[in-house]
């Protein structure tokens, strides 16, 4: 029986670069979007077999409709809720009556809730849902009516969705700023500054949704399973920087391109390298010191240095670190590692170069760390920086 994909706003920007990817991969997806016409093209455009259909998601009536064209299709393996919207009116909250409010929490909020409440009998088990929330649901955005708090809710749901279903995995998306055909737009018509969108990027540049993509994508595979109940940022630093200085977009580094294969090494642990490919143009540090090192601090920032002084562009260096120690003193110095990551993050971003951490919650099998490492150390994560990514249920 067929395994599905089924993404919604599949029609433009990140849910359209998604499909491009999904389809490329083998996967046979269903397709939804509001928009008939775009769905239409971009089925069209995807190599495979695939199933379109045009819904709106704000209208719960849609879901059962959904519900039984998968029925016909074959099983669901992946639901990436990608569709959402933002409020351009520039009305104060308090302004806006619950009416108002409502358009974006019917989309943004409940239907990815109503999406998965209606294909979940049709899930396969273990399959993944990614719920594509934002910055904008960790920090307020002020001016743009429910649109931080309902990606706050999407964050929200997706751990309670992860923690009280052991039959599947679910992790949300927090993507940056996107460089979508509506922000082309805008900057072509000059009511969008590209320079001064960067200013609060480490990598000093906006990603494009095709680099979106692959995080989404990556998250809706097998191997995000560690990740279950995350909230992934995926912004080239910017929600662990905390704007003391700007950036500027003439001083970052081009990306490259991700099919770049990629180099590892490993310190401080010969299984996990026997497991990662040791040849490719993207260089991937990863270091295990800190896992058995009595200061984490010490050892992120030793760490660090070495892979500074070798001085690589364009390159990645990603930790492993022990689960949050019980013991208050060591706390403190974990809690420093961690924000020590994300003040390198914000020091290298311009370069390329990129730092995050893999924290062990419980201990997590080597074939599925490699995984993990296998995406976030390589040239399709090259956006990803500054984050400490907590691995397996909390103990
Ligand atoms: P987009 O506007 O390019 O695409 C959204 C798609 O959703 C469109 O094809 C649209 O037709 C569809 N859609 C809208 N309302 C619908 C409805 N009621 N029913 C069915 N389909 C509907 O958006 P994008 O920039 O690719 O964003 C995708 C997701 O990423 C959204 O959830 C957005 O909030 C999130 N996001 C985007 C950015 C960014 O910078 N673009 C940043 C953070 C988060």
């Amino acid at each position: 029986m067929t395994e599905l994909v089924v993404l919604t706003g599949a029609a433009s920007g990140i849910g359209r670069a998604a499909a491009e990817i999904f389809a490329t991969q083998g996967a046979s997806c269903l397709l939804l979007d509001r928009d008939a016409e775009g769905l239409a093209r971009v089925a069209a455009a995807l190599p495979g077999t695939h199933h379109v259909l045009a819904c709106d998601l704000t209208d719960p009536a849609s879901f059962a409709g959904i519900a039984q064209t998968v029925a016909g299709l074959g099983r669901v393996q992946v639901v990436a809720n990608n569709a959402g919207m933002s409020d351009p009116s520039g009305v104060p909250m308090a302004d806006q009556t619950m009416a108002q409010l409502d358009r974006l929490i019917a989309l943004n909020l409940r239907a990815p809730a109503a999406l998965v409440q209606a294909l979940r009998p049709h899930m396969v088990p273990g399959a993944r849902v990614v719920n594509v929330s934002s910055g904008a649901g960790l920090r307020a955005i002020p001016f743009r009516g429910a649109y931080s708090p309902t990606k706050a809710g999407v964050i929200g749901l997706t751990s309670a969705l992860a923690a009280s279903d052991s039959g599947l995995t679910a992790t949300a998306l927090c993507p940056g700023y996107v460089r979508t055909e509506l922000v082309e737009g805008l900057i072509a018509a000059g009511r969008l500054d590209p320079a001064q969108a960067v200013t609060k990027v480490p990598m000093a540049r906006m990603v494009s949704p095709a680099e979106m993509a692959q995080a989404l994508v990556f998250l809706a595979s097998a191997a995000a399973a560690p990740l279950g109940g995350q909230a992934l940022s995926y912004d080239g630093g910017s929600s662990v920087f905390g704007g003391s200085i700007t950036f500027s977009a003439d001083q970052a580094a081009a990306p490259v391109a991700m099919d770049l294969a990629t180099r590892f090494a490993v310190a401080g642990d010969d299984a996990l390298a026997a497991l990662l490919p040791a040849t490719g143009d993207y260089e991937a540090q990863v270091d295990a010191t800190a896992l058995t090192a009595d200061n984490a601090l010490a050892a992120v920032h030793a760490a660090a240095a070495r892979f500074a002084k070798a001085g690589p562009r364009h390159a990645s260096l990603t930790l492993l670190l022990p689960p949050a120690p019980t013991d208050w003193i060591a706390a403190g110095d974990h809690a420093a590692a961690g924000m020590a990551i994300a003040t390198l993050a914000c020091e290298w971003g311009r370069s390329g170069l990129r730092i995050n951490a893999l924290q062990l919650r419980r201990p997590v099998p080597a074939d599925a760390l490699a995984g993990v490492l296998a995406w976030a150390g390589s040239a399709r994560a090259q956006y990803l920086t500054g984050q400490v990514i907590p691995l397996g249920r909390p103990a």
